[in-house]
């Protein structure tokens, strides 16, 4: 569940505002959005979203403000616009019901927020109250301007909700759907589900049986119940699809990351970005994890035959099984013993009285993650190897070399969350090893000892598994 709108900045949260985080994240809530309402909020919800990656804000004046919007507030928004947590412009809109400011001043403050909007390329957080023909008639000037837009606490009637609808707004519920004089059911009802969004409107806005208390983000399960109950489907996916829309809308992506897919041309960057998503699903959680390796080496040695010359000989396809333990210090970092095993039959057909060559590979590793909260992990891997290997003639007993290898790669993990059991890890990884030291070797048709350079190209699935008792 997103709460999409909570005021954590209200005076009604001093002092309980980090509980009351902790609280909604412990339920489940995977982020917060923050509007500001006026020049002092715009502060505090900075500084708010600065206590956990799962808080955002927005920037904007609220219609009851409209007279705080001068050149120093503007330049304010313009500076929290450049804060990747600052996903939307809000609230802003109209309020005819308590009319704190003049009309004219209020759609002229909207207008040109929504301007800044458009401008920034962000949704706007509209607030409306008894106002819904200059809402619309401002929606409709800007709407060759692809103005994305959500209507929070919507409480129009039927016939407003339709026509905004087909404007192409978002829509938000508070707790107010939820009370007994409620007329909202059916506009819930009407609305398609890829058009809503849950919010809280804390401190306001309190569900029943709440009601008349100070509203928690921790609420918004109500909200959610009572849109399953009015629309007869799961509460699971009315959770799942709003919280889709909440993440397209908002853009709550790791934005940092994608730029860097980019930089990187990987060519998957398109087809995971929907994973890219916060997902918190490694958030918060030193683990530890085991599991086994399958590989496969492709071992290519190379014979120095002097004056500049060498040959190469590959043996690909050899399977390499192996194991794992890997610890998290720090959520983006990953810290693993590894063992990997290869045994090279293929030499041992190619060349009379030769043995197989065994090599034992035994690693210490880090894998640096970009996204760590997401449901889908990039990685780049870096680790240090001791490698023994056994060879030689099947006449003699078996010789015995030491190798030293430093391994450098990329790797793809999913997370998958298993129950309350753990989480499992599946990744794609492909590393090369380079062999630091060189050895001598023969070259098939010769007698002659040859130095050689070695390096090992090995793509493997790892499967780790984090139990939740490991975790500390
Ligand atoms: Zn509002
Ligand atoms: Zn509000």
């Amino acid at each position: 569940m997103i709460d999409t709108h909570c005021h954590l900045d209200s005076e009604y949260y001093d002092g309980i505002v980090e509980n009351t985080i902790v609280e909604a994240f412990n339920e489940g809530i995977e982020a917060i959005l923050i509007p500001a309402t006026d020049t002092k909020s715009l502060q505090k919800v900075e500084n708010i979203s600065k206590l956990d990656d799962r808080l955002f804000f927005s920037a904007g004046i609220h219609p009851h403000n409209a007279n705080e919007y001068n050149d120093v507030t503007v330049n304010e928004i313009n500076r929290l616009l450049k804060n990747s947590d600052c996903k939307a412009i809000g609230e802003i809109g109209l309020d005819y019901y308590y009319d704190f400011t003049p009309k004219a001043l209020q759609i002229d403050v909207f207008k040109k927020q929504l301007q800044l909007a458009v401008e920034n390329n962000l949704p706007a957080i509209i607030h409306n109250r008894d106002a819904d023909e200059d809402i619309l008639s401002v929606i409709e000037e800007m709407q060759d301007k692809s103005l994305k837009a959500v209507l929070h606490c919507f409480s129009s009637n039927k016939e407003y909700a339709q026509i905004f609808m087909d404007a192409g707004m978002m829509f938000s519920f508070t707790g107010n759907i939820t009370f007994k004089k409620s007329n909202l059911s059916e506009i819930v009802e009407m609305i398609p589900i890829d058009r809503i969004m849950l919010e809280t409107d804390g401190p306001y806005m309190t569900p029943v049986p709440f009601r008349g208390k100070t509203n928690h983000p921790k609420y918004i399960k109500l909200i959610a119940e009572k849109i399953s109950e009015i629309k007869n489907m799961k509460i699971e996916e009315i959770i799942e699809m709003t919280n889709k829309n909440a993440k397209n809308f908002f853009k709550l992506i790791a934005v940092m990351f994608l730029v860097l897919i980019a930089n990187m041309n990987f060519a998957f960057a398109q087809e995971y970005e929907d994973d890219l998503y916060y997902d918190e699903i490694r958030f918060n959680r030193p683990l530890i994890g085991l599991g086994p390796i399958f590989g496969t080496n492709t071992i290519v040695e190379s014979y120095d035959k002097g004056s500049g010359n060498t040959e190469e000989i590959s043996y690909d396809g050899i399977f390499a099984p192996g194991a794992k333990l890997t610890v998290t210090p720090f959520q983006w970092l990953l810290v693993d013993f590894s063992y990997l095993y290869s045994k090279n039959q293929k030499i041992a057909d190619e060349n009379v009285n030769t043995r197989p060559t065994l090599h034992h590979i035994f690693g210490l590793g880090t894998t640096v993650i970009f996204n760590p909260n997401n449901r889908i992990n990039f990685g780049l891997n870096l680790g240090a190897n001791y490698i023994s290997v056994s060879l030689g003639s099947t006449e003699t007993e078996p010789e015995y070399r030491n190798d030293f290898s430093i391994n450098a790669g990329l790797g793809i993990i999913g997370n998958l969350e298993i129950g309350n059991i753990g989480l499992a890890n599946i990744a794609i990884k492909w590393d090369i090893y380079f062999i630091m030291n060189k050895y001598t070797g023969y070259l098939k048709t010769e007698t002659i000892p040859r130095e050689v350079s070695t390096y090992y190209s090995v793509p493997k699935l790892e499967l780790i598994f984090y139990p939740n008792i490991f975790n500390f």
